[in-house]
């Protein structure tokens, strides 16, 4: 098939490709142009699917002489080496003016380099994060595409039309150049480890401060999804806890290995945010919690390390759960507050302009984040796109003023009990790190002096200073300011 007809091409017809290629030919005035590197591939999705009209090709060359003129191929196919392998057959094939997208999850410095070398050749290179998994990507995904604002010219309509919808706008903007849009994925994927850890702390302190089973926390769960803590992933979360297994009857998470896998986002996000000098802390303990539950043989070889644990009695059972919902939402904003504290430390080292209000609102619909509460973020930073903290909103501040006395009740009392809480903790310990008016890091400061002389700054003077450590004491002396 080679007449150039298709508005539209998806390369790689895996699960994600073929339902992302599905959607696209479900909307009005799109035309799919299909290619995968083993023909069975696309003719089982041609053949389960006559009525999307695709236009399949066997080989690249067919493929791209089938599309029209900006030639646009999204491609789907698996991250890195694939990823490379594709985009080299499109580039040696494309001409200037057309438009490459990498729809899968790569790291954006790898879409910073990849479009640095397709731009070279005067065609369009955009990198998309695409969330929202196999369901996402068929009935709506929230998108957010980097590249240029040439590119997007001829790809926003598309990528609107296939997009998740939520309060009437399409989840994708326009999120900045190069790696902007798998950077901003990035951090949706940490929050998410964020997310996720929390909820799953919260089932655990239910369950064993609480004495809850998983069918009662499964309603607390669903109670919680009518009020502020509202997302897909509280929502689900009641699912899981709902289901029996059908093999032993016993509840489905009692018979699941607690052995949490990752894919690398959540580690990228806090590798990257390292490295930009950004405390993801809830982030981070949320990649370590897997870490440690991943730890199969060293857990197998624990014998009686001593807990010293005090039973945590619970009174009144109402004000236990609702200690536990509050602290679940406080450390939750910690998370989010953390999250786009990276996307705007990345924009100003990477030169994005990213448009944080619009990032939340994307994050509506279509994703795995998706809550109600990302409206309050998206006003957030609407009535202040300088808010150096999300924490420091009004809205928000109110909401953990709300909650502090709970989260600090939640904290330490899962602590005496021997209950592991690290991201609640951590995250509390954030926001008690960013309230204080002075921290001991005066004292890492006179130690990291004392040993390396790396000098520090005082508070009562400008310049730079180092104390004579091993002669009178009290002796200091100015430094240059190249020491
Ligand atoms: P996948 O399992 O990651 O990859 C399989 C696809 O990649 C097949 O079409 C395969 O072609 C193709 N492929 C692999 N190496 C290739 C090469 N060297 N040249 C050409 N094609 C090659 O597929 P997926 O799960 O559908 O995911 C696709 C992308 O979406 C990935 O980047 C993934 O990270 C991202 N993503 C996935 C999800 C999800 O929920 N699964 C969510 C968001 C993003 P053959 O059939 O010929 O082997």
């Amino acid at each position: 098939m080679t007449t150039a007809a298709a508005n539209i091409g998806v390369v790689g017809l895996a699960v994600m490709g073929s339902n992302l290629a599905r959607n696209l030919a479900s909307r009005e005035g799109n035309t799919v142009a299909v290619y995968n590197r083993s023909y069975e591939r696309t003719e089982l999705l041609i053949s389960e699917h006559p009525e999307a009209g695709f236009i399949a090709s066997e080989t690249i060359d067919q493929f791209v002489a089938s599309l029209a003129k900006p030639r646009t191929a999204i491609i789907m196919v698996q991250a890195g080496k694939g990823t490379d392998a594709v985009i080299s057959q499109l580039t040696e094939r494309f001409e200037p003016g057309d438009i490459i997208v990498d729809g899968g999850n790569a790291l954006f410095t790898d879409t910073i380099r990849r479009e640095k070398e397709v731009s070279s050749h005067g065609i369009n290179f955009v990198g998309a994060g695409i969330s929202g998994g196999e369901e996402g990507a068929l009935k709506g995904p929230s998108i957010m595409p980097g590249g240029s604002a040439e590119a997007y010219k001829t790809l926003g309509p598309i990528l609107s039309s296939i997009a998740a919808i939520a309060e009437g706008e399409p989840c994708v903007t326009h999120v900045g150049t190069d790696g902007a849009g798998h950077f901003v994925k990035m951090i949706h994927n940490g929050i998410e480890y964020a997310d996720m850890q929390l909820i799953a702390e919260a089932y655990d302190i239910l369950r064993q401060a609480g004495g809850y089973t998983p069918a009662e926390i499964a309603d607390i769960f669903t109670e919680w999804n009518g009020g502020e803590l509202e997302s897909f992933l509280i929502e689900i979360t009641a699912e899981v806890l709902k289901q029996v297994d059908a093999k032993t009857g016993k509840p489905l998470v009692d018979v699941i290995l607690d052995q949490a896998g990752s894919k690398g986002t959540g580690v990228w996000t806090v590798q990257t945010s390292l490295n930009l000098g950004v405390p993801v802390s809830g982030i981070a303990e949320a990649v370590f919690a897997r870490s440690l539950s991943s730890q199969a043989a060293q857990r197998a070889a624990v014998d009686g390390l001593p807990a010293d644990a005090v039973k945590w009695s619970v009174e009144d059972r109402t004000e236990f759960v609702e200690d536990v919902r509050r602290a679940l939402y406080a450390s939750k904003l910690v998370a989010y507050a953390q999250g786009f504290d990276a996307i705007r430390a990345g924009a100003a080292e990477y030169g994005w302009s990213i448009d944080l209000g619009a990032v939340s609102k994307i994050w509506r619909g279509g994703c795995i984040i998706r809550a109600q509460f990302l409206n309050r973020i998206a006003d957030a930073y609407k009535t202040n796109p300088q808010l150096p903290s999300l924490l420091f909103d009004p809205y928000f501040k109110k909401a953990v003023a709300g909650a502090v006395s709970s989260w600090r009740q939640v904290v330490a009392k899962a602590s005496l009990a021997g209950i592991p809480v690290p991201a609640y903790a951590s995250s509390l310990s954030y926001y008690d790190g960013l309230r204080s008016e002075r921290l001991p890091a005066a004292l890492v400061q006179g130690q990291r002096d004392f040993f390396g002389a790396h000098t520090y700054q005082r508070v009562d003077m400008p310049g730079t200073f180092h104390t004579l450590w091993s002669g009178d004491r009290s002796e200091v002396e100015a430094v240059p300011s190249t020491h």
